[in-house]
């Protein structure tokens, strides 16, 4: 963690800002409203070593950064859509 210590506080609250609306406000996992506290995921972890481009970074909700830990941000969405899509085929409204 403390991927983005090297970030100025200014220009991370910048590409929050940014983030956010380009994914209206919504969680790229889960798709919830991110307007409370949104939190900043690297899509590709072996980009932490100072990295932290704009492509390279997608916002979540709080609830998301953390269940997904440690996991491969890939992965986790892949998972997370699994789940939506068994829920669907179950009939039950998302
Ligand atoms: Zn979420």
């Amino acid at each position: 963690m403390g991927a983005m210590s090297r970030v100025n506080s200014k220009r991370r609250r910048k590409i929050r800002e940014r983030l956010c609306e380009a994914q209206n406000h919504r969680c790229c996992y889960c798709g919830e409203d991110i307007r409370e506290g949104a939190t900043i995921e690297h899509v590709n972890p072996s980009a932490h070593g100072g990295k932290s481009n704009w492509e390279n970074l997608v916002a979540a909700c709080r609830p998301c950064n953390e269940r997904r830990d440690t996991m491969n941000p890939t992965k986790f969405y892949k998972k997370i859509i699994a789940e939506r899509e068994r829920r669907q085929d179950q009939g039950v409204a998302a």
